[in-house]
């Protein structure tokens, strides 16, 4: 997708602090941290949304939860717990269509989310 901005961060034609890379996976810090910890996991594949990673059906979901469990434990809130947000469709406020988990931690995270 070559005006996706996610795609460009992958290709590493536009600069974002990666924290982790694996074969099908980029984990890179968020420009507008929500928390202590804010990281983007996104597949290298382009994919629209968690629904259309999911239907995808390649074991691909499967990496990128492990990758965020992986960021998790290397930023040191494994233990204290972090949340794993898929933003889906605008009106949950997705704004970059290449599926991206959020993993947030380092503060308490209010239950139910805003
Ligand atoms: P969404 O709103 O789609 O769930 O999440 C998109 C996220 O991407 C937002 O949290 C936003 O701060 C982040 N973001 C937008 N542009 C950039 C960028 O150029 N670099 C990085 N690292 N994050 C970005
Ligand atoms: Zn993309």
């Amino acid at each position: 997708m070559s005006d996706c901005l996610f795609c460009k961060i992958v290709a590493k034609e536009v600069p974002a602090d990666i924290v982790l890379e694996t074969g099908r996976a980029l984990a890179f810090r968020d420009i507008n941290p929500q928390a202590p910890t804010h990281v983007l996991v996104v597949p290298r594949a382009h994919h629209e949304n968690a629904a259309a990673l999911a239907a995808a059906d390649d074991g691909l979901a499967d990496d990128l939860l492990k990758a965020c469990h992986t960021v998790a434990v290397q930023e040191g809130v494994a233990e204290s717990g972090y949340r794993i947000v898929f933003n889906t469709g605008e009106g949950a406020g997705q704004t970059v269509f290449h599926v991206h988990a959020h993993v947030l931690g380092g503060r308490g995270l209010a239950w139910p989310p805003g």
